[in-house]
């Protein structure tokens, strides 16, 4: 027997024409170099209806791939919604990738056009030669300075606001809900990035998760800073939950030093603010002496949140750090670290560990995790470890137009994530490394990640990295990479001494060097290959 409930389409037009009748009077913050700029949704929405013109104007086809080369802008989400809502596909361009990586994913998507912020328009100028099927560059002024005035022969130069004041507003209506609404490559942290395409149906579902009360609550009183970009990986979800709930958005634009933050957080009353720790790292001194008592959650993911962060945040705002675990692939948000009612009552310190975890997973995603000795599924008791593996309606299922899509999923269909978990008797998912970055020591595995945790919990330390270096006897031994904060010291001698007791002594490093900065991703991560390749040729004294 059938369900006999209406097969009403899960697509994008639908949180468009919420926001536009339901909160026309709640506002997008921008802020960009030339001073704040304040949108109605209700002017956002006409705006967004007359982009849809346009880009039938451009002749874009009718699921053309549209381009972004943006900060956090009002504007950069008049094009997350008209691209999709007009059936053609958001291709979001991470602009922190290298040259040839963004000339990579341009032609594989097959681009027709790029809307390009002029703050970033000199990164964008050099590689537009290398195009093969972009026809169109709109320029957004948000008050850069490159001169954007010449573009090579072949392509066609247009200004955003010119455009859009000649274009007519369009309806919307899409009505198959797994045609591709948007698209974002992985930062390829090895070979070429990698197309993660996302349909209407899993764009609306991971929205509601983001709208979840144990996700990240977004409702209609929020007032949402994204710090997480609107290039990788959604804004976790955040960019789409605002609008479906009518919640305000403040808009970082290009400037992400800390001092403006922390100045947004505060003037702005911001309800959730969501970044990497690294983003954190540096907002927090800038946050004393304010008033943050608008805040209600700091999501926080994209690597592992050091636990002195998270209780830095809790005794400085009285707020702990929110995590959450996620990919690209997963769209990107899998797991969030909401503590079981059971435990509320357990003191702070055992509250601080299960907020060091990754977390639950979200209602509508399954994870398991396997062992990589015998392909089994490991049980859940927080030791066994192995490759943690995800199936739900929001994570990929293949990679665009890729021979590699076979190795990262299973016989039966599940995302491999390359991560190395295990997962305790509750259900708490614990990130022990990527699958390329543990430390292979005498065929037992040491966790990069628990050992920069513990490192970073000494007062002095900045930033910890730890990476495996080649070693005679045990294949690989632990050598931890430390920045010292400012006008702070500490030995060799001394750190290893903190961390005597904290973790085995078969894991203590068997070196620590200082450096100047742990060098990060595109998307301000730490970039083990990049240090690994620093100390290629490093030899350890124990070696
Ligand atoms: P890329 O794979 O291109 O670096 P993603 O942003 O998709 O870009 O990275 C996803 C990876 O980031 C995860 O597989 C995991 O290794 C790491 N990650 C994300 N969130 C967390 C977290 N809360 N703790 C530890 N690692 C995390």
């Amino acid at each position: 027997m059938q369900g006999l409930m209406q097969d009403y389409p899960l697509t994008l037009p639908h949180i468009f024409h919420r926001v536009e009748r339901l909160f026309p009077d709640k506002e997008i913050v921008t802020s960009l170099p030339t001073g704040r700029e304040r949108i109605s949704y209700g002017e956002w929405a006409k705006r967004t209806r007359r982009l849809g013109g346009v880009l039938n104007d451009l002749g874009i086809s009718p699921d053309g791939r549209v381009a972004t080369f943006s900060w956090n802008t009002a504007r950069h989400l008049e094009l997350y919604f008209a691209a999709p809502c007009t059936g053609r596909v958001l291709h979001t361009l991470n602009l922190r990738l290298f040259p040839e990586q963004i000339t990579y994913i341009v032609n594989h998507a097959e681009d027709e056009v790029i809307f390009v912020d002029k703050t970033v328009a000199g990164l964008l100028w050099p590689l537009l030669g290398s195009f093969t099927t972009v026809r169109h560059i709109v320029v957004i002024d948000d008050g850069g300075p490159f001169d954007t005035s010449e573009v090579p022969e072949g392509l066609e130069l247009h200004d955003y606001e010119t455009l859009l004041a000649a274009a007519s507003p369009v309806d919307f209506h899409v009505e198959d809900e797994n045609l591709a609404a948007s698209m974002c490559y992985t930062s390829g942290t090895t070979g070429n990035p990698k197309g993660v395409v996302y349909s209407h149906r899993s764009t609306m579902l991971h929205t509601m998760a983001a709208m979840f009360a144990d996700g990240f609550g977004a409702r209609e009183s929020d007032r949402i800073l994204p710090v997480v970009p609107m290039f990788h990986a959604n804004a976790w979800g955040l960019a789409h939950a605002a609008v479906a709930t009518g919640a305000d958005l403040i808009m970082p634009g290009p400037n992400l030093a800390a001092e403006p933050l922390a100045e947004l957080i505060e003037s702005e009353r911001v309800t959730v603010a969501a970044g990497v720790p690294t983003i954190w790292m540096g907002v927090l001194p800038a946050l004393k002496g304010r008033d943050t008592s608008a805040l209600r959650v700091i999501p926080c993911g994209g690597s592992a949140v050091p636990k002195a962060l998270s209780e830095a945040f809790r005794e400085q705002l009285g707020l702990p750090i929110y995590q959450a675990w996620g990919m690209t692939e997963t769209s990107p948000v899998a797991t969030v670290g909401e503590i079981k009612s059971k435990l509320r009552g357990l003191p702070e310190e055992e509250l601080a560990d299960i907020r060091a975890m990754q977390g639950l997973p979200l209602f509508g995603v399954e994870l398991r995790v396997l062992s990589q000795e015998h392909g089994a599924e490991v049980p859940w008791d927080g030791e066994s470890r192995g490759e943690l593996q995800a199936a739900g309606p929001w994570i990929a299922r293949e990679y665009y137009n890729d021979d590699r899509s076979p190795e990262s999923f299973t016989d039966d269909g599940w995302l491999r994530t390359g991560d190395v978990a295990t997962i305790n008797p509750d259900g708490y998912i614990k990130l022990v490394d990527r699958t390329k970055d543990v430390v292979k020591s005498g065929g037992e595995w040491i966790s990069s990640v628990e050992l920069e945790n513990e490192i970073m919990a000494h007062p002095a330390v900045a930033e910890a990295a730890v990476i495996g270096v080649p070693h005679p006897k045990w294949q690989e031994r632990p050598l931890a990479c430390v920045v010292l904060k400012e006008g702070e010291s500490v030995t060799k001698e001394e750190l290893l001494e903190f961390l005597d007791g904290r973790v085995a002594k078969w894991w203590l490093p068997d070196d620590v060097v200082f450096i100047d900065e742990v060098p990060k991703t595109s998307v301000g991560k730490f970039s083990k290959k990049d240090l690994r390749h620093k100390f290629e040729d490093y030899t350890l004294p124990s070696a």
